[in-house]
Order: structure tokens, then sequence, then C-alpha cells
């Protein structure tokens, strides 16, 4: 697959857009499909570097391996990768845990959702089988672009093998609310299988917003606005509604209108005819059979309508089109009997021998067929009970050339987003969805023109080359920024310039923080001990006579002399404003007048009584509201309140600063930064190490010169030179230099 050097993007979906086909005893063919995502990725598949890689729509047992190379071979020149999957392969993965875990519970049919253990193993091992044959073509600089449910896990496969690929993913389906996604028993995995991508979409901010949300209280890891961090990385989530080929359902509903009576489709003749002898209306309604459609309640609204407004009978006519799906589940059997029994009961209870209210049809339809339903039917009724988007609505607008038409669409459709001016409707509700059929029969012509023109210009716009184009654009910005990152990771190479350098010198600063860069996080901060491992490196490095160590941190004066006084080195507690140097007292290096302290208390107060889990600490030169412990969703949100209403107090007295799950206001007299340079200018040092984690530690990058040896812990902004991971990085490298 590999023919030029040129870095390229790969899309990866559960299928390929082609259709299979075998006649007889001759090869099997294929012929591109039209479908949305082939619409949509079209111009980015056709122009330019790119490889599709998919299923073919067929089983293994359904062609022999002579067959499925010689296919590979003519896909190969149109720039597709087949992957073959066994009848077990696709009742377990696709049919099985994507269809009958996944989508159920995503749509929020808690009621339809089976998860089932061994699913779920051919779900991961069916999502390596992708992972490794996208794995075989990546080459250096390639982008990769991952499409939808059935795939959750592949972004997090490729990106533990290849850090530096930058990766797209965009879910075609709702995300749901977390407290819906948290019933899935794999909830962490699914999550870190997205999260192994560098830009993940949907198509509404919704979706956006539950997911952030998931990824917050299940995997608790830092959100700040559409921006996750994950160890030394950060993803971005972003919404991109996904739109239809506007250009083509306009322009072949112009021809349409063009066609002389006589060259009709049957179809066409049929709703025309419909339509003279009643001086009828059409609604249309079209969906795959599934229960996230709503089509049972449609038909019941349908029946209430008439019920209500009998004068409508022997006039509409509901046209219904229930497009074939997933008809092997037994849901998905037991949906299409009862919307058999219903039709027929409904039909039963109103049909003369003129007229039949609903017109049926369970099958598909081409895209010319398409079109004529389309343009011809009056009032079109989208009203899916869940829907990652839904693009009939969407196409139905587009063939509206006239403007003229009603759209019926359900609150609970992406697209109910964007399209504003349709009648709105709550699907659940039989009531209101009967009186909206009302409601669009009334509808004036001038009315109906004057929304659909607003409604029409915002799917032409924002159609599906520019919901493409807009996620490549993103992806390859991601890409730039990433190879640009600007802190250096402490490798190897340097740890060694390090060491090299530290050995070399005479009069060496060792400035480290405490919480996050020597100890790791605990929920009891109590708790957040060094252990004596940490105690005895620490020691030993002061006993150096060439060293001069000190802890600065935010810590009051008594945690740390209870717990950090006998290493022998120097402490500095609350950011600066305590000092005390081995052997001695504890100083107060700044006085002033704190009284704004017992000002601003009560405020901090209030907010720990009004935020359970979370409380203040009083220093005497900074009050803290830790909210570790608190709802995260909430303790985000209370830490913006809070930071709005301190900087709202404008005082020149103390800063506020937002740290690691605390917002701290501090007085403004001296900070770590000070404290640090301070130390810097005691003696002549000819080696200085600095090592933080955290807002409060920039400071000290900021202060100190340019050349000293600064580490952040966590790859995030900073203006350190240096940064490592975790903690545990930190220890290494004066355990290294101890040794010396
Ligand atoms: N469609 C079709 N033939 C039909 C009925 C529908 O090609 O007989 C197409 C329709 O044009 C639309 C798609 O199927 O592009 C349905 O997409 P939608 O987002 O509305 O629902 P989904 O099936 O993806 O849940």
């Amino acid at each position: 697959f590999r023919e030029t050097n040129m870095s390229k993007i790969i899309i990866v979906s559960n299928r390929l857009p082609i259709e299979l086909s075998k006649k007889e005893d001759s090869d099997w063919n294929f012929i591109p499909t039209s479908g949305g995502l082939a619409t949509g990725m079209k111009s980015v598949h056709d122009h330019g570097e790119s490889l599709w890689i998919g299923w073919l729509g067929v089983s293994s047992e359904e062609i022999t391996k002579p067959e499925f190379d010689d296919l590979t071979k003519q896909l190969v020149s149109q720039k597709y990768k087949p992957i073959s999957l066994s009848q077990n392969e696709i009742d377990e993965f696709y049919l099985g845990f994507s269809n009958q875990a996944i989508w159920p519970l995503f749509h929020y049919f808690k009621q339809f959702f089976k998860f089932e253990n061994e699913q779920w193993e051919n779900y991961v091992s069916v999502n390596q089988k992708y992972a490794d044959s996208i794995l075989e073509e990546i080459d250096d600089g390639d982008k990769i672009w991952i499409h939808d449910y059935q795939l959750l896990l592949v972004p997090k496969m490729i990106k533990s093998v290849k850090k530096n690929i930058t990766i797209g993913f965009f879910l075609h389906i709702p995300f749901p609310s977390f407290e819906i996604f948290r019933l899935f028993p794999k909830r962490e995995e699914l999550l870190n299988g997205i999260l192994g991508a560098d830009l993940i979409g949907f198509h509404t901010y919704d979706y956006q917003r539950h997911f952030l949300s998931s990824v917050r209280r299940i995997l608790h890891l830092n959100v700040s606005f559409n921006l996750i961090e994950k160890f030394d990385r950060k993803i971005i989530v972003n919404t991109f509604p996904m739109g239809i080929d506007y250009e083509k359902f306009e322009r072949t509903s112009i021809e349409h209108k063009k066609i002389d009576k006589k060259k009709y489709s049957q179809l066409r003749t049929q709703l025309e005819k419909h339509k003279l002898n009643n001086q009828g209306k059409i609604i249309l309604s079209i969906d795959r059979l599934d229960y996230t459609k709503g089509i049972v309640n449609r038909i019941k609204s349908f029946e209430l309508f008439l019920d209500k407004y009998p004068q409508y009978q022997n006039k509409l006519r509901l046209l219904m089109v229930c497009v074939p799906s997933r008809s092997k589940v037994s849901d998905y059997m037991r949906l299409k009997r009862e919307i058999d029994e219903t039709i027929g009961r409904v039909n039963g209870k109103f049909a003369n021998v003129n007229w039949t209210p609903i017109w049926y049809y369970y099958r598909s339809f081409g895209f010319d067929d398409l079109i004529d339903l389309y343009t011809q039917s009056d009032i079109a009724m989208v009203t899916p009970l869940r829907d990652g988007m839904n693009l009939v609505a969407k196409e139905y607008l587009a063939t509206r050339v006239e403007n003229d038409g009603v759209l019926i669409l359900s609150e609970l459709a992406g697209a109910s987003k964007e399209l504003h001016q349709a009648l709105i409707v709550n699907p659940f509700d039989i009531n209101e969805l009967a009186d909206s059929i009302y409601e669009a029969i009334k509808l004036s012509k001038q009315d109906q023109i004057e929304k659909n023109i607003e409604l029409r210009e915002r799917v032409k716009r924002y159609n599906v080359n520019y919901w493409s184009t807009n996620f490549i654009q993103k992806l390859n910005e991601i890409s730039k920024i990433t190879a640009k990152n600007k802190s250096i990771k402490l490798d190897q190479k340097t740890t060694s310039f390090l060491n090299s350098s530290y050995l070399k010198s005479k009069k060496r600063l060792i400035i480290l923080d405490y919480d996050g860069t020597l100890v790791g996080f605990n929920n009891d901060r109590n708790k957040a001990l060094p252990s004596i491992e940490l105690k005895n490196l620490l020691r030993s490095l002061s006993k150096n006579e060439k060293n001069k160590v000190a802890i600065i941190s935010g810590r009051p004066q008594g945690f740390m002399e209870k717990n950090l006084s006998d290493l022998g080195i120097c402490l500095i507690a609350e950011h600066g404003f305590f000092q005390k140097n081995p052997g001695c007292e504890w100083e107060k290096k700044q006085i002033q007048n704190n009284t704004w302290v017992d000002h601003i208390f009560p405020l901090l107060q209030q907010f720990a009584d009004n935020t359970p889990g979370t409380f203040v600490e009083k220093k005497v030169n900074a009050l803290v509201w830790h909210y570790r412990r608190t709802d995260p969703e909430l303790g985000i949100v209370k830490a913006e309140e809070l930071k709005t209403i301190l900087s709202s107090m404008i005082s020149p007295e103390f800063n506020v600063v937002h740290g690691n799950k605390i917002v701290e206001v501090v007085s403004s007299s001296t900070n770590k930064g000070i404290a640090s340079l301070d130390l810097f200018k005691e003696d002549d040092f000819d080696f200085t190490f600095v090592a933080g984690d955290d807002t409060t530690d920039e400071n000290m990058f900021i202060h100190l010169p340019k050349d000293v040896f600064s580490v952040k812990v966590g790859n995030k902004l900073t203006s350190a030179k240096y940064f490592v991971n975790e903690h545990t990085d930190i220890l290494k490298i004066l355990k290294l230099i101890e040794d010396k």
C-alpha cells in the first residue's frame, strides 16, 4: 500500500464504502456507495494521499482466500484496504456488542442493553485487528481519522504503539449523559480507548458536554473547557455537526421538476395521482427500522390526529418508508412486528375503498425515488426518540427548491440543534405530535417559505464537505502543534548532561516543591507524607557540603516542621512567608498587614458550606479552598465562580491562584518565585536544579535565571525547560545524583 513518501490520511470505518456483488461462477465485483460518510470523505479520499480501511461487508466464509486476495489487489488501486471478518466476528463484534450493547445504551435504551463478556472479548480482538491493519500502513507524519462506535478502542491501540501519529475520532451516534454512560460495565476501557485520539468530534455540543463530564467523573482527568489533559498529552474535543451533499440533492430536485410527465417513475405517478384525487397532502416518514426512530409513536400520533381532526380523513396520507436494518437481531424483529400490527390496526380502523391512510413500504429506495418522495411530500415527519444527527431532515430541506414544505423535527435528533425554525416536538408526547401535524397543515405558504429560506441556508453552508474539511483542518493544526511542543522531555541524554554538570559543580542549589513533586496527591492531604526512602535521600543530599537543599511549599509551617524538619534542609512554608534554615528557628520573611485574610475568610467558608466535600484551610498569609473531594464537575464550576467573585474585589493585597484542585488566595507580598530567587542570591551557585508541578511553581521557573535545570512534573503548559511525567521521575533524578 506504500506508493509514495508523502504523508497521508488514513480513514478507518467499520465498513468500506463499497458494495460487493457476485454473479454465479463469475468474479466478485464492487461499486462505491454514496452514503453520508462516503460523500463526506470524498474530497479527502479522492484528492491527495489517502487510504480507507474497513470491512468488506461479507464474511470470510462467503469469499475464498484467493478471491479475497484478488479483490484486495483491485481495491488497492482505489485506495481501499479491506479487513476480513468471520461470521462469528460479525455476529459477536458487530451485531452483538456494537449493536446490542453500545448502540442501545448510547441511545438511552437501557431496556435493550445486553452485555455479554464473550461479545466484549470479541469487540476487543476485532478492534485490535483493525488497529493492526492500520499499524501496517502508518508512515511518520500520517494522520488517522477513525469513525464511530464500532471502533472505540482503536485510537488507544494505535497511540500506544505510535505516539507521534495524530489521530482523530468522530462519533456518529449520541454520547449519553454520565448517568447513563456510568452503567456500562467497561466504561473506563471505552473512555480510555477514545482518548487515544488527539481530536475527538461529536455532532452536537450536548454530546461533547456529556463526554467531558464522563471523562472528569470516571477517569478523574483534568478538563478545562474542551481540553483534556492525560499525562503528557492534550486532547481536544469539539463539535462538528455533519451535513449532506446539499448541491446534489438540490440539483437533482430541479432536474426532476423538468421531467416530462410521460417519463415519470411509477412511484412519482402514484404520488401525483393521490394529490389530484384527494386534493390531499402527503406526510413523509423515512427511517431505518430501528427502535431509536420513534416509528410506532409516529403512527399512533397520526391515528390520534385523524381522531381529533376527522375533517382530514380521506385527504391526508402518511407515507411510511422503513428501511430493513439489523433484521437478525431479535429486538428489531419484535419492533418490525409491532410496526406491522400498528399500521394494520390504524388502516383497518380508517380505510375505505378510496383511501388508505398509511402507505407502508418495508424496503429501501434508490436516490431518484428518494428525491421524488421528498419533493412530493408536503410535510416531513422526522421524530426519532434519539438520533445522533439525522440526515433525512436535512435532505428533505435541500430538495425543497421552492422553499415550501414543513419539517416536523424531534428535539432529540442532533439536527434539531441546528434547525431551530422547524416545528420542534417532543417525540414521546403523542398529543403534541398529533397537534404538530395540524399546525403543519395550517402553516401558510408565506410562513413555510420564511422558515425554509433560513433552514436551507444553514444546510447549504454546513454541508458534508464543510464538515470533513473542518475536521481535517483541525487535525492538521493539532499535528503541527504537537510537532513543536516546547518543553523538552527529560530523557536519558539530558539526564546524563544534568548528572555531569552536577559532578563538575562546586556549589549547588536544589529547590523542590513538595506536593505533586516529591509526593503524590492523596484525597486526605494529611496522608500525603514523605516516605522513608525520600527522607533518606534528602538527608543524604544535604549532608554533601557542596549542596544546599530547600523545599518550598504552599503548606503551613506546622506541617513542614512535623514531617520535614529532621532532614537538615532549608524549609520554606506558605509560598515564601516562613523560612527555616537547618539548625535554626522559623523566621517570618515578610511582615505586613494581613487583615484581608479575616475579611475574605467568610466568603470561602460559604463556598465550603455550599459545596459538600470541600473545606477552607487558613494560613497566616493565605486562604485555601480545597475541592479535591467534591464532585469534579461541581468543583470546577464552583472554583470558577469563586475566582470571579474574588477578582471582582480588585485588591492589591492578595493574588488568586487556581492550583491543583485548590483555589488559593495568597498575600501578594511574596511568592515562590521571590523566595527561590532570594535563595539563589545567597551564594555563587554553579548548579541549580528546581522542580515543581503546579501553577504556583511557575513563579520559580520564571524568576530564576534561564540556564538553571528547571523541571515540571507533567507535560503541561510551562516555563520550565524540561518536563517529566510523574513525581517518581524526580525521585529517580535525585537518587541518581545522590549516588555520586
Ligand atoms: N436512505 C436511502 N434510501 C432509503 C431511505 C433512506 O438511501 O430508502 C438514506 C437517506 O437518504 C439518508 C440515510 O439513508 O442519507 C439515513 O440517514 P440518517 O442519518 O437519517 O439515519 P441513520 O440510518 O444513519 O440512523
